[in-house]
């Protein structure tokens, strides 16, 4: 890619990749509603209208088929989420943009180091925004993000945007205080080296509970052919969720949920009108009530992992 601009957050660099494509009040952003909030939130601090589009349940990602029967003539952008760490069929929403003229941001906060079929982030789109806060998988110690464009303006906008309005020493047009911290660019030049090998041992990891959890009731999370997801997230998908959260929680197993609110479910949603008001998204709702993410990070031993797949294995044949 040409350009990589060091940002404070990846709230901030969906955010200002926003002001920077024009986005204004009242136009309309199409993402997905089992996201991180920041997705939506970012949409919401540009004051643009986020409209939901349903997910794939085997991908548990925006199913680009879906996606033009959200298309109104207000319909700015399309964000896709490469949710949990497996990238977006951009292929499919990159088509679907050029046929609408849309913009297509990404939303890369989870999947860095990952890849599609025959192509990478950033190659289908107008700019790839990501997070380095310290559980993404290439952290910092604190807060950071980037935006990654092969588009000038938007590098030249961002870059001016983060520093107070200002590229040239005294001189300056309206901006922020989005700049990434020297400090943990620091730490993230020094950690960038070994991301790859970090992915390949989180694959790893993926592969043993896949295998472990093969012949289980649970739904594994899927890879198309060619991809490659790099876990930030192992999700498993069971009716019974918060009964096996609670079993694997006693059993010393630290699992987590990613997310159990759907951005529409949240506390005071549309916040002023400012989103669909009843999005039609069951795919997303279904995700909420049944997600439960097990240990996942690259200095999980073979026995912890074990150890996971055992309490889920002996829990299901009791439960199913
Ligand atoms: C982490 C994350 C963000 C942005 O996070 P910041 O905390 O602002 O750096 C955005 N979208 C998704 C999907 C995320 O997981």
């Amino acid at each position: 890619m040409k350009h990589a601009v060091g940002l404070n957050s990846g709230t901030d660099a969906l955010w200002l990749v926003f002001l920077a494509l024009g986005i204004k009040p009242g136009d309309e952003i199409i993402t997905t509603a089992n996201t991180f909030f920041a997705t939506a939130e970012a949409i919401w601090i540009a004051r643009a209208k986020a409209v939901f589009v349903d997910c794939d349940p085997k991908t548990s990602n925006i199913d680009p088929a879906r996606i033009e029967a959200a298309i109104t003539p207000r319909t700015r952008a399309i964000v896709p989420v490469h949710l949990y760490g497996l990238c977006v069929d951009m292929k499919a929403v990159s088509e679907i943009a050029r046929k609408h003229k849309l913009f297509v941001v990404e939303d890369d906060a989870q999947a860095i180091d990952g890849h599609g079929a025959d192509w990478k982030q950033g190659q289908l789109s107008d700019a790839v925004c990501t997070s380095f806060i310290i559980q993404k998988n290439l952290g910092t110690f604190g807060d950071g993000g980037a935006v990654v464009t092969n588009r000038d303006d938007i590098d030249a906008t961002v870059r001016r945007l983060r520093n107070h309005g200002s590229t040239v020493r005294s001189v300056h047009s309206m901006g922020y205080n989005s700049r990434l911290d020297d400090l943990h660019a620091a730490i993230l030049g020094v950690k960038l080296r070994h991301i790859t090998r970090w992915t390949d041992r989180r694959r790893e990891i993926a592969r043993r509970y896949s295998r472990g959890l093969e012949g289980t009731s649970f739904k594994l999370p899927y890879e198309p052919p060619g991809y490659r997801h790099v876990f930030h997230l192992y999700v498993i998908e069971t009716p019974r969720r918060d009964a096996l959260e609670k079993h694997l929680l006693e059993q010393g197993v630290d699992v987590k949920l990613h997310y159990p609110i759907a951005i529409h479910q949240q506390e005071g949603y549309p916040w002023g009108q400012l989103a669909d008001a009843r999005p039609n998204v069951p795919n997303c709702e279904r995700n909420a009530a049944q997600c439960l993410s097990l240990p996942m990070f690259p200095e999980l031993t073979d026995a912890e992992v074990d150890y996971t797949i055992e309490k889920c294995v002996e829990w299901d044949r009791k439960n199913r």
